[in-house]
């Protein structure tokens, strides 16, 4: 399943293209699973085209390395995972589009239900046969979907009454990425009473789930049966008040290519505007990639990319598919450039931050334009150009065969 010498692969890698370590994203997994015991499951995150990532390839490699959970944001979301061909039971955690419900249950999706019109919905569509798999959201202090304690018995029995079947019980904390652990403490106080008000009324859900990677990683998944986790996957911290250990490890690196190599001439300007005037003559490279591929704007004079080794400071405004950088001493045409990569790199982190955002956004603006080659352990075993429509994944068991050579054991760690 090597694909390193494919013409894809060759002709991308040329280019402006991201890089995805599927070995990594396996090692993270299995590091998450160190932060539970055996039995409690993992759901694998990967709304929002896995983060940036690339939604089919990484829900086949969560697969594969052994996630128990999808989850996605959309139902659409979810139709890609199995019009690719996975097989793990997937929950679209926010709200589902209410016309596409019917299609949600025809491919197996489990819905998250946290409003009075999902609701009516679903019963309306148990009562004509149609019979949805949920997970009932609790509202405890994020404010945006879900029921509260209060009002979440009576939502239970009426699906129930009308045939749902209601499988877990789940919530969002608002602030597990803080260091202030009151709002946590107060939101599984919030989920314990939801939890009890169903009790009382003879629903306990199978799975009980609240936390997501920040909470995982501080110690607060509380009483619950599965975890969900999405950045800590991708190598990346929650926030930089919670960083994951130092043994994750970021998957994805963006590369480009020095297309073409001058000399901006003291006191002339760069790209729109000329929000950057050399002072001296000035080594500079033009490399294909701009806002539109998910480089930020806001980076114009403050990014960098490296070539060669060195750091190639960006000058001038980042243009929508073009941006300019200064290259101390010249560099040849045709170089490899990295812009998102291991130290001293810009990671999503710095760059998101230098921009006044964070790294999730920084993760899900990698846009759908740029193939991304998937690697295991530096060999190519798939790859996706949205744009073009052209895919290769490969299968679910020959990739466990090759995560499997690469991934940690798993294990509890004492304490
Ligand atoms: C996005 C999301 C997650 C994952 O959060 P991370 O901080 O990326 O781990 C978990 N649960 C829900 C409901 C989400 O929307």
């Amino acid at each position: 399943m090597n694909l390193t010498n494919t013409p894809q692969v060759a002709r991308w890698t040329a280019g402006t293209h991201a890089r995805i370590d599927l070995g990594a994203y396996a090692r993270n997994l299995a590091r998450l699973r160190t932060y539970s015991p055996p039995e409690v499951k993992l759901l694998a995150v990967v709304k929002a085209d896995a983060y940036g990532h690339g939604l089919a390839m990484c829900g086949l490699a969560a697969e594969a390395a052994g996630a128990d959970w999808l989850g996605v944001a959309r139902i659409q979301e979810a139709l890609r995972l199995r019009n690719s061909g996975v097989s793990l039971p997937v929950l679209v955690l926010g709200p589902p589009n209410l016309h596409e419900i019917e299609l949600a249950i025809a491919a197996k999706i489990t819905l998250a239900i946290g409003s009075y019109t999902a609701v009516d919905r679903l019963v309306a569509l148990a009562e004509g046969g149609s019979v949805a798999r949920v997970h009932l959201k609790i509202d405890t202090g994020m404010r945006r979907y879900g029921f509260t304690s209060t009002e979440i018995a009576d939502v239970a029995l009426r699906l129930q009454a009308a045939g749902v079947v209601i499988d877990g019980v789940f919530t969002h904390f608002a602030s597990a990425d803080d260091l202030d652990p009151l709002p946590t403490t107060n939101a599984h106080a919030e989920f314990n009473a939801a939890r009890d008000a169903l009790r009382d009324v003879g629903i306990e859900p199978a799975l009980v789930h609240a936390a997501n990677s920040a909470a995982l990683i501080t110690d607060f998944a509380g009483d619950t049966n599965m975890v969900r986790s999405g950045i800590a996957t991708y190598g990346l911290s929650p926030s930089p008040e919670v960083p994951v250990p130092s043994e994750f490890e970021p998957i994805a690196e963006v590369w480009s290519t020095a297309a073409r190599c001058f000399t901006v001439r003291a006191l002339q300007g760069v790209t729109y505007n000329y929000t950057w005037i050399a002072e001296v003559d000035t080594p500079a490279a033009t490399v294909p990639i701009g806002y539109a591929d998910g480089l930020p704007r806001g980076l114009q004079n403050q990014g960098w990319f490296v070539i060669n080794g060195d750091v190639a400071p960006i000058i001038g405004r980042v243009c929508m598919d073009q941006t300019v950088a200064a290259v101390a001493g010249g560099v040849a045409e045709g170089t490899p450039v990295q812009i998102i990569g291991p130290a001293p790199a810009m990671s999503l982190a710095t760059s998101g931050e230098m921009v006044g955002s964070n790294n999730y956004e920084a993760a899900t603006r990698m846009m759908a334009r740029m193939p991304r080659v998937y690697v295991v352990d530096n060999e190519a075993v798939g790859w996706e150009h949205l744009l073009l429509g052209e895919a290769s994944y490969p299968a679910v068991g020959d990739l466990r065969t090759a995560l499997e050579a690469v991934s940690l054991p798993t294990a509890v760690p004492a304490g």
